[in-house]
């Protein structure tokens, strides 16, 4: 009897863990080098107008947290430190001890878009820049690796708030940027040698880098160090580096930190609530992704699900989720919302991971949202300058949440730096272009997916035979696309349908298969023309407003508004800029709306709510709105 027992209880046991089905998960899609994917059109068109404007310049914009500080090389933090300029409201000498590592993340994520525009775009004065940049960074390395913000006095030492994972992390995805797109070994051997210089510091289930005393925002962004390991382990194979981002989620989750909304306990409560710093509790998305990728642990996938249906609630019709700059509601509100332009950038960027180990379009979708909405539409349509935060409805750009709220408020302005407040969102919004490019195309077992549309070239290897794909469109202008392709061995093209589409044009055979067009391609040259149909769709928003979109793109009303010119920067025609409105009218949705698209706007019947008076208005795409409303 006692025998048959255990025996059942062997058996059980046996059964649990294969139900938990603990193993590592294969990746849906493999990533395309950075580099093999160049935008054309409109998004490199954008690229180099950034790199002639806020991202080519922000080193002179704000010198002081850059060119005077090098916080990498002579400038690295000792005890001897104990304030620093960095750029931030605040009381000097309280709070700024907090934040020495914060030039690092300015100078490091710059450089991050910086890097990455120059090469993809091809601007050569740039990409001079950006090897001389190189250059100088891999000289402070020292013999045993270390590259980072730290003098041996401190480094890996450190028991309260620092930021010696983030620090190297921005730094190392700039590195691993370059060396992708460049193929220079210095750069590589660097990199490799100051990842394993950490891996010994912090050894692997021996050391507890999250363990801090007044832990605060410096060392939970270091928890997204993971981004540096998942591309290293993609580039070599070594298991190692997974390893080590499973031990460094799970460090994170069993140690007392200060942005707790992806700890493990915390999500799999039922009852908790989102409370974080929106921009970490976006991005470290990606480290829980990561670890159950690595690992295929059960309660991993189930804490990714409830994570990701949370994430969801927090966000705005075009995208942005709830970050102004902490997560105080547990939904998002089209006028109440703010988001900031970092939390955009580092949602996306978590979707194309999800995107890309998961193979679901349906991340690819959201990608494609984030960026052609929230934010193209928190960028100045005209002007180098973007929103540090944004609302969908923007009734007032003035400094405060539409020209009300907190008076101290100065972020809901468009500024190439927003130094009054933190240099952050400027250079992820440098990034943000270049991290959608990079996911555009991936490859899976068959041939090449298009995931994520619009104008670029393909150059990349299939085993070794080159292929190479133009894709010319004005996408998500228009939903018409030609795609030349040239290859030396057939291959299955797979081009992602969106939802939106209600029906397809396309010049070649085709199949539709889990949400993607399927097509043979021979060896040589085809021509695949093809267009997706729509109509115009109206939305429901949090069961009371109304929003509408045509394709990929949300519409809204533009409202006239008043320019004031704001602070000017060192260098010439650079300014932070305020806009009132002229008129305050607003619209009420109502069921006869009779939206048609016409001549790339939509026109809808809308109810004046200051006369009451039905009038037909005409919406256009966020993109070239400054003040706007969005839902009705
Ligand atoms: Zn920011």
């Amino acid at each position: 009897m006692k025998n048959a027992i255990i025996s059942l209880f062997m058996l059980t046991l046996a059964t649990l863990l294969t139900a938990q089905n603990v193993a590592p998960q294969k990746e849906v899609f493999t990533p395309i080098r950075l580099g093999e994917v160049k935008p054309q059109g409109w998004i490199k068109t954008q690229m180099r107008q950034d790199l002639r404007g806020f991202t080519g310049n922000l080193e002179y914009l704000v010198p002081d947290l850059i060119q005077k500080d090098e916080i990498y090389g002579k400038d690295r933090l000792t005890h001897k430190v104990k304030s620093k300029d960095v750029g931030a409201l605040g009381d000097p000498g309280d709070w700024n001890v907090q934040f020495l590592w914060w030039n690092s993340e300015t100078q490091s994520n710059w450089r991050d878009g910086f890097v990455r525009q120059a090469f993809l775009s091809g601007d050569k004065a740039a990409q001079k820049r950006a090897k001389a940049y190189i250059e100088s960074i891999l000289a402070t390395q020292d013999a045993d690796g270390y590259l980072g913000v730290y003098a041996p006095d401190l480094r890996y030492k450190l028991t309260g708030e620092n930021g010696e994972l983030w620090a190297k992390a921005t730094l190392f995805r700039v590195l691993l940027g370059y060396y992708e797109m460049t193929n220079d070994p210095k750069t590589w051997q660097a990199l490799l040698k100051a990842v394993d210089n950490v891996l010994l510091n912090y050894p692997i289930h021996q050391s507890s880098p999250f363990k801090a005393q007044k832990p605060f925002a410096g060392l939970s962004h270091g928890l997204v160090f993971t981004d540096v390991l998942d591309r290293l382990y993609q580039l070599t194979q070594d298991r190692k580096y997974l390893e080590y981002a499973v031990f460094l989620y799970e460090d994170y989750s069993k140690n007392a930190v200060s942005e707790p909304d992806i700890q493990l306990d915390n999500i799999l409560n039922a009852s908790y609530q989102m409370q974080g710093h929106g921009v970490h509790s976006y991005e470290h998305l990606r480290p829980l992704t990561l670890a159950y990728w690595s690992t295929g642990n059960a309660q991993f996938k189930q804490a990714l699900d409830v994570y990701l249906q949370r994430v969801q609630k927090l966000t705005t019709p075009s995208g942005g989720p709830i970050g102004d700059e902490w997560i105080t509601q547990p939904r998002a509100d089209a006028t109440e919302t703010g988001y900031e332009y970092c939390s955009i950038h580092e949602l996306l960027h978590s979707y194309a991971v999800l995107l890309q180990k998961s193979g679901d379009p349906a991340f690819a979708e959201q990608i494609e949202r984030t960026f052609f909405n929230a934010a193209q539409g928190a960028r100045h349509p005209e002007k180098s300058g973007i929103a540090y935060l944004k609302t969908d409805n923007s009734y007032a750009m003035t400094g405060t949440k539409n020209g009300a709220g907190d008076p101290k408020q100065t972020r809901y302005k468009y500024s190439p730096a927003h130094q009054d407040a933190a240099v952050c969102c400027v250079p992820n919004a440098g990034r943000i272009a270049p991290y959608y490019v990079q996911s555009m195309w991936m490859k899976d077992a068959d041939g090449l997916v298009a995931n994520l549309l619009g104008p670029c070239q393909l150059d990349t290897d299939l085993g070794a035979k080159h292929v190479r794909i133009v894709e010319k469109t004005e996408y998500p202008y228009q939903n018409s696309f030609s795609f030349s392709i040239t290859t030396q061995s057939a291959f299955v093209l797979k081009i992602r349908k969106p939802t939106w589409a209600q029906g397809i044009t396309c010049n070649q055979a085709h199949q539709t298969e889990n949400g993607y067009l399927k097509i043979a391609v021979p060896m040589g040259k085809t021509e695949l023309n093809l267009t997706f149909e729509t109509a115009v769709m109206a939305h429901t928003f949090a069961e009371k407003e109304h929003y509408f979109s045509y394709g990929a793109l949300i519409y809204a009303h533009p409202i006239a508004a008043t320019e004031e010119l704001g602070k000017s920067f060192p260098i010439k025609g650079f300014y932070d800029w305020k806009y009132r409105p002229i008129k305050a009218n607003t619209y009420r949705y109502i069921a006869d709306h009779q939206a048609k698209f016409e001549e790339a706007s939509i026109q809808i019947v809308a109810k004046n709510e200051q006369t009451q008076a039905l009038e037909t208005i005409r919406l256009i795409p966020l993109a070239k709105t400054i003040l706007r409303q969005l839902s009705f």
